[in-house]
């Protein structure tokens, strides 16, 4: 019996080599035989790369990869690779490192290259005994970890610390315990996961209680990239402009609804260095963002001040769990391009060189924001989406923008009409 096409339930679709797959789907969602062969094109990802990093491969999808230029980093300048598929995003950085080239670029340092893995445990009577009969066996706990993983070991990483907190929840208390370890250059997370699984009967023996989740934590906060950079007055445009973006990150600091967009912009950042260099995206911005709300609020990830001789400096400190080995950053071919580019020999430097990506994009938001509004600076490249979306081709791109942009409505119905004037002749 062949499945419907209306059914989502499709037996073994796993197995299925990627042309069935998409055969399938195709069926299933009424899609044209160009849609399949545009699915089927994977580009510069191998299709089979592709199969093997995550299940049930149908095709790829593709995003700008761009160059932050002029930025400048511990002494050396850096090309910075940034995948996104937000306009303004690249030009951001590139235009905020260009106004502190001069004066020196980015300062960027690191607490160290260390994750943690929790290892939750329940039932346990005597929750402080507990604890204390966990923390009296480091010794055995970190050969037991090290015993995991002998590559890292042999790289100088492995077990370094061992935390156990007595945790009040709505189910009861909990025994929960960190496992710190050094992961070098990789993100980490399999390799602390392996060591936490590894650990937790050993925990359960030990205590008599019943362990249940084993997991790292995203928030990797002892694993923090830190990045500061001192803009001149002079070279922001006057007093005017550094006191309104003084006054817009205040407003951030005080205000999670402000909070929220000022990070997503520093994150803007961010992210499209880590997908770039094929890292975990979503492991950042956790970390990230439960980092913004450690004391209890959610607040600004970066800080801004006036230095004595009344210049803007700006500051940034958060986790930023990236690797250069791992995951998919030595397996996407894109990705180890990426990492070329930026010439990072490490893991370290690499989150380094993040924070001070995410502390330029703060940079030029805030400065968009507090002089001539974001909408300007994004106009020219949003037109030319909103043209491409009313159907212009080629050269009519980039006409149809510039009368959008010139009229000051960036509208899709303004486009649909320009486009029907241009084509009319
Ligand atoms: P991994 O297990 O693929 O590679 C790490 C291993 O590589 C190390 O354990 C070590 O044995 C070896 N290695 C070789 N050279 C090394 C070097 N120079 N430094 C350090 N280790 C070296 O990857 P990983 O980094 O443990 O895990 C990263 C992946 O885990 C990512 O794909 C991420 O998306 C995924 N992940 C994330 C989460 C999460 O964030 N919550 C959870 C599960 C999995």
């Amino acid at each position: 019996m062949s499945t419907p096409a209306s059914s989502s339930r499709i037996a073994g679709f796993h197995k299925l080599p990627i042309a069935e797959r998409v055969e399938a789907v195709a069926r299933f969602a009424g899609l044209e035989p160009g849609e399949c062969a545009h699915l089927l094109d994977t580009g510069n990802l191998p299709a089979e790369l592709a199969d093997h990093l995550i299940e049930n491969v149908v095709g790829t999808m593709n995003i700008p990869v761009g160059i932050a230029t002029n930025m400048r980093i511990d002494g050396e300048d850096r090309l910075i690779p940034m995948a996104t598929e937000e306009s303004s995003v690249v030009a951001a950085v590139c235009n905020a490192a260009r106004q502190c080239y001069d004066a020196g670029g980015f300062v960027t340092s690191m607490s160290g290259t260390l994750m943690i893995a929790q290892i939750q445990l329940t039932g346990v009577s005597d929750p402080q005994l507990a604890r204390l009969r966990i923390l009296e066996r480091k010794a055995e706990v970190q050969a037991s970890c090290d015993a995991c993983d002998p590559v890292l070991l042999q790289l100088g990483g492995g077990f370094r610390d061992l935390e156990v907190r007595v945790l009040e929840t709505r189910g009861g208390t909990m025994v929960i315990t960190h496992i710190v370890v050094d992961t070098r250059d990789a993100m980490g997370a399999n390799a602390v996961n392996t060591m936490a699984e590894k650990l937790a009967p050993q925990i359960a023996g030990w205590t008599g209680g019943r362990t249940n989740l084993r997991i790292l934590s995203n928030l990797a906060d002892r694993r923090l990239a830190r990045a500061r950079c001192v803009w001149p007055l002079a070279a922001i445009g006057g007093e005017a402009v550094r006191d309104g973006m003084l006054s817009a990150y205040h407003f951030a600091d005080a205000d999670p609804y402000r909070a929220a967009t000022h990070n997503k912009g520093i994150m803007n950042g961010i992210s499209a260095v880590v997908l770039a260099t094929g890292n975990d995206t979503r492991a950042v911005e956790a970390g990230a963002h439960a980092y913004a709300a450690r004391n209890g609020r959610y607040a600004s990830l970066t800080h801004w001040e006036v230095t004595a001789e009344g210049d803007l400096a700006g500051s940034i400190e958060l986790p930023m769990a990236v690797g250069l080995v791992g995951g998919a950053t030595k397996l996407h071919p894109t990705a180890k391009i990426a990492l070329k580019v930026l010439g990072v020999r490490s893991a370290e430097a690499l989150a380094r060189t993040i924070a001070a990506v995410g502390l330029a994009q703060n940079f030029s938001a805030m400065k968009a924001l507090a002089t001539t509004g974001i909408q300007k600076g994004h106009m020219a490249l949003h037109a030319q989406n909103i043209a491409m979306m009313a159907g212009a081709l080629g050269e009519e791109i980039e006409r149809v923008a510039r009368v959008l942009v010139a009229k000051g409505t960036v509208r899709i119905d303004v486009a649909e009409a320009e486009l029907k004037a241009l084509r009319a002749g």
